[in-house]
């Protein structure tokens, strides 16, 4: 649910990732320490129709808004992307993203799987993650585990999840997130490969390039 656009290659000094993966799956986790380890990554805080949850606070895990708001922000073109998840709405403001990518910060957007596959026609080079769980066992253990959710949630959350695994095919990168240390170690190798890439090296080590008479800006991606 989106403006529909051909996807362009941004020639932003930053990198967008977009990680997605069934509830439970430990994706928030997995965000929240790459953050801390790196700060040259940042958070993109979403818009959202649903009510603030425990610890949540306004700005920070999102922007809590109401229908009225987030209808006329739809209306506005505000989004970049937005869907419908589980009952109530969520978007990513397209503001937020393109100050900071332009900037040569790197953005991970924490969203469902329509909303990176949205991204994905709208920035080619953007570089989306899924995380899988390990098996259905584990998945179901965790959430029983983490004893927010009753039996009968619990159960919509895994017949959910059996639909937006299918959906990984289409992400350029997998993580199964077994091991937390492994899955975090994966997650840094994807963003650190990033950084290594033709553009962005040429960027940051321009004198280095310049000095080897490499002067082309031309890359394969
Ligand atoms: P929760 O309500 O548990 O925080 O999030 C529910 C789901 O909505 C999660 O899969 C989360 O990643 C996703 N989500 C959060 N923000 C956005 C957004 O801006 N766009 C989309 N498409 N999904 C989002």
């Amino acid at each position: 649910m989106t403006a529909p656009a051909s996807p362009s290659v941004t020639d932003y000094p930053g990198n967008l990732y977009v990680v997605a993966a069934p509830s439970g799956t430990g994706k928030s986790s997995l965000v929240k320490a790459l953050m801390e380890l790196d700060s040259r990554v940042s958070p993109s805080v979403s818009h959202t129709t649903r009510a603030p949850r425990g610890q949540e606070k306004d700005g920070r895990e999102y922007h809590f808004v109401d229908d009225a708001t987030f209808e006329a922000m739809v209306s506005q073109d505000a989004f970049l992307e937005w869907a419908n998840v589980h009952g109530n709405c969520y978007g990513t403001s397209r503001q937020a993203i393109d100050d900071q990518i332009a900037k040569g910060t790197d953005v991970v957007l924490e969203i469902d799987y329509q909303g990176a596959l949205q991204i994905k026609k709208l920035y080619a080079n953007a570089v989306l993650i899924f995380i899988l769980p390990p098996s259905w066992d584990e998945l179901r253990g965790r959430l029983e585990r983490r004893a927010e959710d009753s039996d009968d949630v619990i159960e919509v959350r895994l017949a959910n999840a059996r639909h937006e695994i299918v959906q990984a095919q289409h992400f350029h990168y997998v993580i199964i997130n077994e091991l937390f240390d492994r899955a975090l170690f994966d997650l840094k190798a994807i963003v650190h490969a990033q950084r290594l890439k033709y553009a962005a090296q040429r960027r940051l080590h321009s004198e280095t390039f310049t000095g080897l008479g490499l002067t082309s800006l031309d890359s394969i991606d």
